[in-house]
């Protein structure tokens, strides 16, 4: 049998989105969509990632990238090596520079 990833997004207490994803990558980008549907005020309080009812993955702070602006979960922004903070994406750049 083939286990899913399931998504959960909670916003004030409740449980506002709930998803199935095969795909754990897949399932990352819509908890990260879900979390930034869900509005400014107030952001999904808990986002997390289940696996065989095993969390897996979560977050429950988003960091702002310093160079393009985009909100990520703080594990995807590097915070230590660079003087601002870079996502994955704005980090490759960086060091090409
Ligand atoms: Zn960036």
């Amino acid at each position: 049998m083939q286990f899913k990833y399931i998504g959960v997004c909670v916003i004030g207490g409740l449980i506002d989105t709930v998803f199935e994803e095969v795909d754990f990558n897949k399932a990352k980008d819509r908890l990260l969509e879900a979390y930034k549907n869900s509005g400014f005020d107030p952001h999904c309080d808990d986002a997390r990632i289940f696996l065989n009812g095993e969390e897996v993955y979560s977050y429950e702070e988003m960091a702002t990238c310093g160079n393009c602006g985009e909100d990520y979960p703080e594990s995807d922004i590097n915070m230590i090596d660079y003087e601002i903070d870079l996502c994955g994406a704005c980090e490759k750049e960086y060091k090409n520079k």
